[in-house]
């Protein structure tokens, strides 16, 4: 039976970098017999104004139903003021917590090719290969209770809860361990453990789960120094494991180590392994529809999602290798552009991948 994948292309430059993801995807299909099934759907902005919601019914549905999603990105200006519970970005929240997607995966990777578009030395990221795996369904960000209250004396208090279950702990290390049973074999976990009661028993639960991973070496740091050691050493690391807020912090940084978000995919799981995969930049509105777009964060999405969900890693294989090819001759989207380089657009650089793709 066909395996339906089901495309949201999202606002802004979503629609410019999904059409060049969507043609490697179908070159994929075609070579490796992967027998998808392309369905598409709304989310987000385009959502809204179609439907009056960021998430239709029709779109949580097909959702359901598919076996991966891929997205692109949503929001932006044009929706700014509408009310809160209609912005785009609800509904990617709804769909990651229909979906129970609670394991974030962003590989932050440096191609030695574009060493020089990092802020940092060449010699500290060159080769950087981290894996963070953020919980994304629990902790500070969904605690109950949260809000603005007003106390006895008239003063405003916020208030938020950091809460997690030894449930939530113990599946997302879980994730963690056996991801990096496929790579170096190392997890550092981060927390606060020095501080707040919820992380000591995070590291306990990553204590214990870590006993039925022998062959995985398991260290732990507080999310402060791990802030800091990105940014000093941060070739140390294999597979960093932490919760939602510190992960949502961490994981941005470790994006800029690389010197471009448009070159970063990402991929969000549920305990099936089934998935969401998108990139991790935005929808870029200051540069949509200039064809100035990076569409290689979208089209490495794809690579994980043959990876993690569809079980075809030859053909994940053949994706980065062929993004690796591109970036060999020297091909650039202006945000990785430096001179003596081939400055080229969003469907120049597609194209350019499929090319790789089928050996030409
Ligand atoms: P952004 O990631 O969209 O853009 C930040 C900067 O990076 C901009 O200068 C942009 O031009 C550049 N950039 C991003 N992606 C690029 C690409 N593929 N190629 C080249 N350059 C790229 O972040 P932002 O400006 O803070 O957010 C814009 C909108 O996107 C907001 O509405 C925000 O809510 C939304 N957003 C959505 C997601 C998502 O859908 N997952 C994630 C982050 C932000």
């Amino acid at each position: 039976m066909a395996r339906k994948i089901l495309v949201l292309p999202g606002d802004y430059i979503g629609p410019e970098i999904m059409a060049e993801a969507v043609k490697v995807l179908q070159e994929v299909d075609q070579r490796f017999k992967l027998d998808l099934a392309l369905e598409y759907g709304l989310l987000g902005g385009a959502a809204l104004d179609a439907t009056g919601v960021p998430l239709p019914d029709e779109t949580l549905k097909l959702a359901k139903a598919a076996d991966a999603i891929l997205l692109g990105a949503v929001g932006g200006p044009k929706w700014d003021a509408v009310e809160r519970h209609l912005r785009p970005e609800r509904g990617l929240l709804a769909i990651r917590s229909e979906l129970q997607l609670f394991g974030n995966l962003r590989p932050a990777i440096l191609y030695p090719q574009l060493a020089d578009a990092s802020s940092l030395k060449p010699e500290v990221v060159a080769g950087l290969d981290i894996l963070i795996v953020r919980e994304l369904t629990g902790g500070i960000y969904f605690g109950e209770p949260r809000g603005v209250r007003i106390l006895e004396n008239g003063e405003r208090e916020g208030f938020n809860t950091y809460v997690y279950r030894e449930s939530e702990i113990r599946r997302i290390a879980h994730l963690a361990f056996d991801l990096a049973r496929k790579r170096d074999r190392r997890v550092c976990s981060v927390d606060k453990a020095n501080v707040l009661e919820v992380t000591v028993l995070w590291r306990e639960v990553m204590e214990e789960v870590a006993a039925e991973y022998p062959d995985v070496e398991l260290s732990h740091m507080y999310v402060d120094n791990a802030a800091m050691q990105l940014l000093r050493a941060p070739k140390q690391f294999d597979v960093l494991v932490t919760g939602n807020m510190f992960g949502d912090i961490l994981s941005d940084a470790a994006a800029m180590l690389t010197g471009s978000i448009g070159m970063l995919p990402s991929a969000s799981l549920d305990q099936a392994g089934r998935g969401m995969y998108e990139p991790c930049h935005g929808t870029a509105p200051d540069i949509a529809g200039q064809g100035k777009a990076n569409p290689l964060a979208t089209i490495l999405s794809v690579a994980m999602m043959l990876r993690y969900t569809l079980a075809c890693p030859e053909a994940a294989d053949a994706i980065e290798q062929a993004v690796s090819v591109v970036l060999d001759q020297g091909l650039r989207t202006p945000d990785i552009y430096t001179p003596g380089q081939q400055l080229v657009d969003t469907t120049r650089m597609g194209d350019a991948v499929l090319a790789a793709l089928r050996g030409r």
